[in-house]
């Protein structure tokens, strides 16, 4: 099966030849300063293009902002179904594509086929693995006459830098807590970590159930899949549900006063105490840290 990746954007021939190495047998390249940033008008038009001429079994799309806003738009354009937010990807003994996703709050798992063609198709973030990168593979990289839509007094707001530090899913840390958390105000013990490691804040779903945060905080199987440097489970007993979401992370520090915890089955270093005691002290270690660290004097303890 030909594998075929479409790249849009101004001066990318090099991330065009990087698609080849972690496994594109052909990129369409579109490369043009008008693609510079995200217009909904003309990315939609040029892949829209491509898929019209390409007439793939499957498109698939990452259900990342950008990928959510296109899926629709080029799927009714090309009249054909989309299943939003797929976990898992199968393809049936009659080579149909079985989305997977979770459905019903969570509840179920819903496994989805289209008879429309192409197959279409968001996917998780970060939920799939990317391919080692082979620098011997080779490809075809075909560039495209880039389209363009007549200008239109399009209003795009980027994410302003400090929006974006707040992507859970993109966190280098993530301080995630869990029903070890006695009351809605303890999530200031969270946040106070948080600030001070550079992290960003997460939950198991007890907490979003219970309207303490937003799902998008929530990591797990009906929330985001993470895959930072650290992600410190706090007061989380380590439910396979949550785990999906978290286990592929660099580093796993959790912290519970429960020693059998399954966390810590999955923990590379763990803490066994009250959260109330342990994060406190943490945070307070963190600043001395930071605070030794702009003043070059090292703290020690
Ligand atoms: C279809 C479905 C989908 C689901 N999706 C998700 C999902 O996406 N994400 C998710 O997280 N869950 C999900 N769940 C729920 C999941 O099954 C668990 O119920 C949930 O993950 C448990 O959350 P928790 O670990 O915070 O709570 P608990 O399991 O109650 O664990 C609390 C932990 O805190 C510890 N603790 C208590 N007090 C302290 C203290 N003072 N100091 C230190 N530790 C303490 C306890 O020892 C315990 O281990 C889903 C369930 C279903 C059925």
């Amino acid at each position: 099966v030909e594998l075929c990746a479409v790249l849009l954007g101004d001066n990318v021939e090099a991330a065009a030849q990087e698609l080849v190495y972690r496994g594109a047998d052909t990129v369409y390249l579109c490369d043009s300063e008008a693609l510079a940033t995200f217009d909904i008008m003309n990315y939609r038009k040029n892949i829209l293009a491509i898929a019209k001429q390409a007439q793939p079994e499957i498109l698939l799309l990452g259900a990342t902002p950008i990928g959510r806003s296109l899926g629709p738009r080029l799927a009714a354009a090309l009249g054909t179904g989309l299943t939003a937010d797929c976990t898992t990807l199968e393809i049936d003994e009659e080579h149909h594509l079985v989305q997977i996703r979770p459905a019903f709050s969570g509840n179920i798992l819903a496994h989805i086929k289209t008879d429309t063609r192409p197959q279409m198709a968001t996917v998780r973030y970060k939920i799939m693995q990317a391919l080692e990168r082979d620098c011997t593979r080779e490809g075809r990289i075909i560039r495209v006459d880039v389209l363009l839509e007549d200008p239109l007094a399009l209003l795009v707001k980027l994410p302003a830098e400090d929006e974006k530090r707040q992507s859970l899913s993109e966190a280098e840390i993530v301080i995630c807590g869990g029903r070890g958390l006695r009351k809605p105000e303890d999530m200031a013990l969270l946040h106070d970590l948080a600030d001070a490691i550079g992290g960003v804040v997460g939950c198991s779903k007890p907490l979003v159930d219970e309207g303490w945060l937003d799902k998008e905080h929530l990591v797990g199987f009906s929330g985001n899949t993470v895959r930072p440097r650290l992600y410190l489970a706090i007061g989380v007993s380590g439910s396979s549900q949550h785990l999906i979401g978290m286990r592929a992370a660099d580093t796993i520090v959790a912290i519970n006063s429960d020693p059998t915890a399954p966390i810590f089955e999955v923990a590379d270093f763990g803490m066994v105490g009250n959260l109330y005691d342990l994060v406190p002290r943490l945070t307070a270690a963190v600043r001395k840290s930071r605070e030794a660290d702009d003043t070059g004097v090292p703290v020690c303890g």
